[in-house]
């Protein structure tokens, strides 16, 4: 979750604590539960500060005071009116949101810091309330009728609160998950998979069951590129180069396996698709023009194949591959050596 993000969520749920401590007191006013008419003004301005709190990104302190005084002001609610309207059921909803601080911080300042005491507040503040209400009875008597709406409606409240709350934080961890993946196995400049994450999912093809081969592929004189168009001009090209291979092999796992180089797993012999993959993409790229600050840039791949042999091991095809293709080398490259 990006700061904008966390700023939205903050905002949309000071908002909508804002409307319900105005609704309550028009229904406080009602049921002339005076002190709690009056209690709900300081109320009112703690949650007005709140956006004041939010506009200057204080969330750590903001997410302290706004929702230590929610307890507050829903264990006072209990007590007056008994615990059968259901407001202690709020206090509840505030722990997953106090251990939320622990991330926000985490996200904010790289901190670790310790939320089990506020956690302990928000539970006296539960247990008391219900307990001196229920031992005592409310302060206001009120019509059971109306305790038991309220009961319903502040129970769909909470429940609606903390699946909206929890989906939200599990949509975020799945975005950071992604990100992670993405940051961890894939290449910047290409978008191609790494090294790393290639020999794992080769690893997992040497194992399976399926026919695999594979394409190790170089660039052919990319020096002279950088030399004659620049290191920009050289980037461009391996992008460009990467599109056509994601083009041309969809259904391949494509890696840069380093500088210039690529190495592809395709499903299938040499003899069956790969070779005529290869001279697909080989062909293609030939044929593309690559601009770069209005210059044209030709270039061509020479790759080398090999199938995968159950007896020989992972190193030793990729080996064979990276054989044939500096064969290809120094045979007047541009070609698929198979
Ligand atoms: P050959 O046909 O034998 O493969 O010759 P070559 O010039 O392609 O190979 P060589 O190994 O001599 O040079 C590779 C060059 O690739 C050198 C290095 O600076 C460049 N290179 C490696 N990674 C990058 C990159 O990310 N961006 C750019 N622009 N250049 C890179
Ligand atoms: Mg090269
Ligand atoms: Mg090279």
């Amino acid at each position: 979750m990006d700061s904008s993000q966390i700023r939205k969520l903050t905002l949309v749920i000071n908002s909508v604590i804002l409307l319900l401590v105005f609704g309550l007191a028009g229904f406080f006013f009602m049921c002339k539960a005076d002190f709690l008419v009056w209690f709900s003004i300081p109320t009112a301005l703690v949650y007005v500060l709140g956006f004041v709190l939010i506009a200057n990104q204080r969330y750590k302190f903001y997410v302290r005071l706004i929702y230590s005084w929610l307890t507050f002001y829903m264990s006072v609610t209990t007590i007056c009116l008994g615990y059968k309207f259901g407001f202690h059921l709020y206090c509840l909803s505030m722990i997953p949101i106090n251990y939320y601080t622990e991330y926000l911080a985490f996200k904010m300042d790289r901190k670790n810091i310790n939320t089990h005491f506020m956690t302990g507040l928000i539970i006296v503040g539960y247990v008391v309330s219900t307990v001196y209400s229920s031992v005592r009875g409310p302060i206001y008597e009120t019509d059971n009728l109306v305790a038991g709406v309220f009961w319903i409606f502040n129970s769909l409240v909470v429940i609606i609160f903390i699946v909206t709350y929890s989906s939200f934080l599990i949509r975020g961890i799945i975005d950071s998950e992604t990100q992670l993946f993405e940051i961890a196995h894939k290449d910047r400049l290409t978008g191609l998979y790494n090294r790393h994450y290639m020999m794992e999912v080769l690893s997992g093809a040497e194992s399976d069951d399926k026919e695999y081969c594979i394409a190790m592929l170089d660039i052919d004189n990319f020096k002279k590129v950088n030399d004659a168009y620049g290191h920009n001009a050289g980037d461009e090209v391996l992008t460009r180069v990467a599109d056509s291979m994601r083009e041309i092999c969809g259904d391949c796992v494509i890696s840069r396996w380093g500088g210039e180089e690529f190495l592809i797993l395709v499903e299938g012999t040499v003899g069956g698709n790969g070779q005529e993959l290869l001279e697909r993409l080989r062909e293609k790229v030939q044929k593309s023009n690559i601009v770069f600050e209005e210059k044209e840039i030709k270039v061509t791949l020479t790759a080398g194949l090999s199938d995968k042999d159950r007896n020989v091991s992972l190193d030793k095809w990729i080996m064979s591959a990276d054989e044939k293709l500096y064969s290809g080398k120094h045979s007047g490259k541009n070609k698929v050596v198979v």
